[in-house]
């Protein structure tokens, strides 16, 4: 946990917040791509920043940062500003985990000498997901396990995202609620009851 991070802005400071969930409309910063991503981010319609190290895709809401630029921190962070302001970006979401969480220290102390860079928004420890197979596990994991019993979309989808993020989370989520054979079966049986299955079973077994 760093405090450096929420510190209470002044008007003339940049702003960072750190927040648990990632607002609909809001553009990602996407750290550490690999040669492989870019090539696909390369594509689709973009723009990049003047020293060539970002890459905006309108389409995927995301600013892509090519990994050369790590090194230098300090000119990330102006040449980040310069093209933010360009394309009119005032906000950006960083999701911070373990594999960036120094690298997202040092851009968010860079960026915070600057003046004028957009408000940076961070989103502490969830994991980036992007293969099915573990999507599919979590999604699981957060139903199907005792300790989750049965969970709504909204709980499911809160407490999902303490841990981990995907494009597209909540279509998943409720999507795979829908699917669940019990969830079914206990919506249109005749109990008016919210309380979790296996509390129900339990019951039943008492
Ligand atoms: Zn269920």
């Amino acid at each position: 946990m760093t405090t450096e991070v929420s510190s209470t802005p002044r008007p003339d400071q940049p702003k960072v917040v750190e927040i648990l969930k990632r607002p609909t409309d809001s553009v990602e910063l996407i750290l550490f791509c690999s040669k492989n991503s870019i090539n696909q981010v390369e594509k689709l319609k973009h723009f990049t920043s003047d020293n060539g190290n970002c890459k905006y895709v309108p389409e995927k809401s995301a600013i892509y940062v090519i990994s050369r630029s790590l090194s230098t921190v300090s000119v990330l962070a102006r040449e980040l500003q310069r093209f933010c302001k360009q394309i009119k970006i005032s906000e950006l979401i960083i999701i911070k985990n373990k594999r960036c969480e120094q690298f997202v220290n040092d851009i968010i102390k860079e960026v915070s000498k600057l003046k004028d860079i957009p408000k940076l928004l961070v989103i502490k420890d969830v994991t980036r997901i992007s293969d099915k197979d573990t999507k599919t596990v979590i999604l699981n994991d957060f139903h199907l396990l005792p300790t989750s019993g049965h969970a709504g979309v909204n709980r499911m989808l809160n407490n999902i995202r303490k841990y981990y993020y995907w494009p597209g989370m909540t279509n998943d989520v409720s999507e795979y609620v829908k699917k669940c054979k019990s969830c079914q079966i206990q919506k249109h049986s005749n109990r008016h009851t919210k309380e979790p299955r296996h509390l129900l079973l339990l019951r039943e077994l008492v």
